[in-house]
């Protein structure tokens, strides 16, 4: 499904205007989901009409007989509070940016099982809808900008890349190149603590601009100091503010023509932003265990490789704590999977509500977990193991609201652990098997235990 992702984000990033990308998705999804015929239909804000995208954005009615043109409206209405619609052999997505309806795509299912189709849309709508809206607003562009050639090519080069590390110095070179005697810097705003940080250039001394940035609202339009030397751009897309492109002039002021272009610059690098902020989403998805947040296996395997290269280059020391809950199947077996759910859910909570920002926590399996704790020697992994113990020990776990007919409301859980610190000569797998045999005797000796691994020990 990734793959069909990144196969559909590349094919899109090199697609231009309405008629491509109606071809492009059609050819994607008749190849990839067996349908047959694909349209797409967007909404017009000026007008209050649906339009065919990608015939000219002819108004369904100059395309439709009256009949479909009536069906068309009111799946778009039901579209506004619902995914999809399935009806008469065909499905109807709706293209939603933020809260808003922006179109929708109208597939020929036939007789097709949709099941892959719409949980493969459910992900690349993201993807579409941005594409198609980026389109809409360049198409708007394209009429009142004369040095529209250069922003195209500005666009084609932003929209085929996802990485945000790549994307801003590119933007911030794009600009500087075009306003030259400005100093351009690009911050990005914390959707958590709501702070700016600089992402380019290097450095900003400038106190005036770090003044200025905190009077930046989701709605401001651009901010200019009253010499016209300083302008702020704040980076905007569905009501976020997700940072603001700053323009300093060296000499003189910033002109009209400038300030128009940075502006259009602006709106492009917004969408590109959000749009690589949802991939990076996307890609989380992939690489993190859904009921817990923590790593997966196959990338907690891939983090220990890094963690242990890393700790043996820095010659710095590194642990790894290997934590199963104790009797767990019994939690299962006496009140369902659900609460064995949510137990895991908590120790999981728990787990990472005590470890530092650069621990790393997976999910070895089941109701095991793994920890690796960098710049850790052994005892201090077993004072964090032991704090586990506590912590997960004297925790109770509400589960009236899933078996309310249960006549206990609360239960509580313990776990074992084993500790080990990698030694010189050992690799990824010893660290973790050396760990899980310290963790295999804490259960021996009775569970609710941190057992350390015995470095002199032959086994
Ligand atoms: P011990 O103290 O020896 O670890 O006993 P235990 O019962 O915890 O050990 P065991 O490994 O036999 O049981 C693990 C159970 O975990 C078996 C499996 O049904 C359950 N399990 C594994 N993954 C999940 C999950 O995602 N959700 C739930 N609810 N249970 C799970
Ligand atoms: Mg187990
Ligand atoms: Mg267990």
């Amino acid at each position: 499904m990734l793959d069909n992702i990144k196969k559909l984000s590349q094919i899109l990033g090199n697609t231009f205007g309405a008629k491509d990308i109606k071809n492009v998705l059609s050819e994607f999804f008749i190849q990839n989901y067996g349908i047959s015929a694909l349209d797409i239909y967007v909404f017009d804000d000026t007008t209050k009409s649906l339009r065919d995208f990608s015939k000219n954005w002819l108004y369904i009615e100059e395309v439709c007989d009256k009949y479909t043109t009536g069906q068309l409206y009111s799946y778009f209405e039901t579209l506004c509070y619902k995914n999809y619609i399935e009806e008469n052999n065909f499905l109807y997505y709706g293209l939603h940016r933020g809260s808003k309806l922006i179109g929708m795509l109208k597939m020929d299912v036939g007789f097709i099982d949709t099941e892959n189709l719409i949980s493969f849309l459910d992900l690349a709508i993201y993807i579409i809808s941005l594409k198609i809206q980026n389109v809409i607003l360049s198409e708007k562009m394209q009429k009142n900008i004369d040095f529209h050639d250069s922003m195209k090519n500005i666009a084609k080069i932003i929209e085929t890349q996802y990485e945000l590390n790549y994307i801003i110095p590119l933007i911030g070179e794009m600009i500087d190149k075009f306003v030259s005697n400005h100093l351009i810097y690009i911050f990005i705003r914390s959707e958590t603590d709501k702070n700016y940080r600089l992402v380019w250039p290097g450095a900003c001394k400038d106190e005036k601009i770090y003044g200025l940035l905190s009077v930046l609202t989701p709605s401001s339009d651009c901010v200019m100091t009253a010499d016209k030397k300083i302008g702020l751009f704040p980076l905007v897309t569905e009501g976020k503010l997700l940072g603001c492109i700053v323009a300093k002039s060296t000499d003189g002021k910033l002109n009209e023509k400038e300030v128009e272009y940075i502006e259009q610059l602006t709106n492009q690098a917004a969408t590109t932003i959000d749009r690589a902020n949802v991939y990076a989403e996307i890609l989380k998805h992939a690489t993190l265990d859904a009921l817990t947040g923590f790593y997966n296996k196959r990338q907690l395997e891939e983090r220990t490789k890094q963690e242990v290269s890393g700790a043996k280059r820095k010659n710095k020391p590194l642990c790894a704590i290997m934590i199963d809950i104790d009797f767990f199947k019994k939690v299962n077996d006496t009140y369902g999977h659900a609460v064995g759910d949510i137990v895991l859910k908590t120790v999981a909570h728990i787990i990472k509500s005590q470890l530092r920002d650069y621990d790393i926590a997976g999910r070895y399996g089941g109701e095991e977990f793994t920890i690796l704790l960098p710049f850790t020697t052994i005892a201090e992994a077993r004072m964090v193991a032991e704090r586990l113990r506590f912590a997960v020990e004297k925790k109770l776990i509400d589960i009236s609201k899933v078996v309310p007919d249960m006549p206990e409301k609360n239960i509580n859980v313990t776990i074992s652990s084993g500790v080990h610190q990698l030694q010189p000569g050992e690799d990824e797998n010893e660290l973790i098997q050396k760990a899980d045999k310290a963790l295999y005797e804490a259960k021996a000796n009775g569970r609710n235990k941190v057992v350390v691994y015995d470095i002199q020990s032959k086994v």
